[in-house]
C-alpha cells in the first residue's frame, strides 16, 4: 500500500486518536489546530499556582483507551498511570442528606439502604446487573459499528436486542419505575448530562453510563486529565505525524483545505475533527439542509480558594431543589436555572501537584442553556451567586477564600473552541440523533471527507471519541484509503 497524505483538522482527542492511528499504518498525517494546545475540550486551564482540567474530569470506560494503545503497538498502563476515585464522588442532596456513591456493590448498597431504605436497597444489585447486560451487549452491537443506513438497524439480531433491553424506552420513566425514592430517582438519571441531554429526553440505551460509574468505577490520571491528548499526541509524533499548533483551518474543500494565512494543503482525504454542525455550515462548501437539535452548555468556573474544603471530595454532584424545572429550564425553556443542580471537582484531593499548600483548585461545572438562550455576562453572575451560595450553605466554603477565578461560558466554547451554539456537549443525543440517526462520519457529498468527535458517531465523551477514531479508520480501509 502506497504512502497516503491525511489532513485533520482539529486536535481534540478523537482527531488525535485518529492521527496516531493512521500514522502508526506508516501514512503522513498533518494536525491543524487552532489554538495553542492539544486536546480541544480536554485542556489545561491555569489560576495562579492552580492548575486544572478545563473540560473532562471523570476517566471511564477504560476499554477504549486500552485498545488504541494495544493497536498502535503500545500498552496503556505503560503511558498512564490511573488511580480509582473511590468514593465516585459524593451527592448533596436539597434535603440536606448525603450520599457517597462508591462502585463498591456492597458499599452502596449498605449507603442506599441507609438514605432510601431496605427496598429500594435491595432492587440495587438488580439494577446494576441489568445494566451491565444492557452495556455488554449495546457497545459491541449499537455503538462500536459504522452505519450505511437506518436499515443497518433493521436485523433481527438488533430489534431482538432493542427489545430485550427496553433500549429505546424512557431512561427517567424507566429509573422512576425500578426505584421508590425520589432522590435515587435523580441519582440514576444524572449521567446522560454528561452529554448534555436531558433523561426525560434520553432513550433507556444511555443508562450504559450509570453502568461505567457504578460497575467499572470513575478513574483519575496522573497529572490530570490532559495527560490523555498531550500522550496520544507524543505516540502521534514519535510516528511521523506533524501537529501544528495555532493554524486555523478557514475552508474544507473536498481533499484540500484553506487556512487562515492563505496557504492551502492537499491531501488524499481529510478528517474534521471540528465540531460537526460548525464545519457543515462555515468549512465545506456543499452546505446541507437539515435541521440538527443541540446539547446544553455548560459555565464553567476555576477558583483558585484558599483554604480546607473537608465536606467536599474529589468529585462531587449538588442537586437542586427541583430537578425536573431545573432540566425543564435549561433543555425546554432555554431560561438560567433558578436552584441549578451543578458538579464540583477538587483534583488536587487526589493529585497534590495540582495546587500549592493550603489551596484547592476548585472546578465548578454548571450545566446552563445553549446559545439558544442569549448568555450575558449578568447570567454568569447569577448562576455563580446561586452555586456559592449552596456551597457556603452546605459546606466551610466561602467565596472571600477565592484568590484567583477563570471561567468559560457557552460564548467561550463556542468561540475559543467553534462548538456551535456553545452546545459545550455537542449535538444532542435524543434518540433521533443517537445511534445510525447520528450525522455519519462520511461525508457523502463531500468526497474524501470524514468526521471524528462528539457530534458525530457515536457521540460524545472521551471513550466515544476514541471508538469514533476506530470506526473512521475502518471507514478509510474500506473505501480503500489504506
Ligand atoms: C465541561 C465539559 C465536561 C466534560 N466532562 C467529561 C468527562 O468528565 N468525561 C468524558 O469522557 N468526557 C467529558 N466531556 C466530553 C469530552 O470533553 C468531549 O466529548 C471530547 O473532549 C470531544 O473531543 P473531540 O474529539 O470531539 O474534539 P474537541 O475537544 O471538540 O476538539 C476539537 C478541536 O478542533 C479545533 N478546531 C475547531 N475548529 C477548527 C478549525 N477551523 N481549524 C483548526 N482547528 C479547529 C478546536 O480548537 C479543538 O481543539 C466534557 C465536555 C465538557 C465541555
Amino acid at each position: 500500500m502506497p504512502k497516503r497524505e491525511f489532513i485533520v483538522v482539529g486536535a481534540g482527542l478523537g482527531g488525535l486518536a485518529t492521527a496516531l492511528r493512521l500514522a502508526h499504518r506508516g501514512h503522513r498525517v498533518t494536525v491543524l489546530e487552532q489554538t495553542d494546545q492539544v486536546g480541544g475540550r480536554d485542556r489545561e486551564v491555569r489560576v495562579n499556582d492552580c492548575v486544572f482540567d478545563a473540560g473532562p474530569t471523570l476517566l471511564m470506560m477504560l476499554d477504549p483507551f486500552e485498545k488504541l494503545f494495544r493497536d498502535v503497538g503500545e500498552k496503556f498502563s505503560d503511558h498512564l498511570s490511573i488511580s480509582l476515585c473511590d468514593p465516585n464522588y459524593r451527592v448533596f442532596f436539597s434535603d440536606g442528606n448525603r450520599l457517597n456513591c462508591t462502585s463498591n456493590m456492597a458499599l452502596m448498597r449498605r449507603n442506599i439502604q441507609e438514605l432510601a431504605g431496605d427496598a429500594d436497597a435491595a432492587k440495587y444489585p438488580e439494577f446494576i446487573g441489568r445494566l451491565g447486560g444492557l452495556y455488554q451487549d449495546s457497545i459491541p452491537k449499537f455503538v462500536r459499528r459504522n452505519y450505511d443506513s437506518v436499515l443497518d438497524l433493521a436485523s433481527p439480531k438488533a430489534l431482538q436486542l432493542a427489545l430485550k433491553h427496553n433500549m429505546l424506552s424512557n431512561l427517567a420513566k424507566e429509573v422512576e419505575r425500578t426505584f421508590d425514592d425520589k432522590r435515587l430517582h435523580h441519582l440514576f438519571c444524572l449521567q446522560t448530562m454528561y452529554l448534555g441531554l436531558s433523561p426525560y429526553d434520553a432513550p433507556y440505551v444511555y443508562a450504559v453510563l450509570v453502568y461505567m460509574e457504578y460497575g467499572e468505577g470513575i478513574w483519575y490520571p496522573d497529572g490530570g486529565m490532559v495527560q490523555i491528548p498531550r500522550t496520544v499526541a507524543r505516540l502521534a509524533r514519535e510516528r511521523g505525524a506533524e501537529i501544528r499548533l495555532n493554524t486555523k483551518v478557514v475552508k474544507v474543500d473536498g481533499k484540500s483545505v484553506t487556512l487562515e494565512s492563505g496557504e492551502v494543503l492537499t491531501a488524499d482525504a481529510v478528517i474534521c475533527n471540528a465540531d460537526l454542525p460548525t464545519a457543515e455550515k462555515s468549512l465545506i462548501p456543499v452546505k446541507k439542509d437539515v435541521e440538527r437539535r443541540y446539547s446544553c452548555s455548560a459555565l464553567t468556573i476555576y477558583c483558585d480558594y484558599e483554604g480546607e474544603l473537608p465536606e467536599l471530595l474529589h468529585h462531587n454532584i449538588t442537586i437542586g431543589g427541583d430537578f425536573f424545572q431545573n432540566l425543564d429550564q435549561i433543555f425546554n425553556k432555554h431560561e438560567i436555572p433558578s436552584d441549578p443542580a451543578f458538579y464540583t471537582a477538587i483534583s488536587c484531593k487526589t493529585d497534590k501537584t495540582k495546587a500549592p499548600e493550603g489551596h484547592q483548585n476548585l472546578y465548578l461545572l454548571i450545566p446552563c442553556p445553549n446559545l439558544d438562550h442569549p448568555f450575558t455576562d449578568a447570567d454568569a453572575e447569577i448562576l455563580r451567586d446561586k452555586v456559592f451560595t449552596r456551597l457556603e450553605k452546605e459546606t466551610s466554603f466561602r467565596r472571600e477564600n477565592i484568590r484567583g477565578m477563570a471561567s468559560f461560558t457557552p460564548h467561550d466554547w463556542k468561540n475559543k473552541l467553534g462548538l456551535d451554539k456553545g452546545a459545550a456537549f455537542g449535538l444532542s443525543h435524543d434518540l433521533l440523533q443517537s445511534i445510525c440517526f447520528r450525522p455519519n462520519n462520511k461525508d457523502k457529498a463531500n468526497p474524501g471527507l470524514y468526521y471524528v468527535g462528539a457530534s458525530t458517531v457515536p457521540g460524545n465523551g472521551l471513550p466515544m471519541v476514541l471508538i469514533g477514531a476506530e470506526l473512521v479508520e475502518d471507514r478509510l480501509l474500506k473505501d480503500g484509503y489504506l
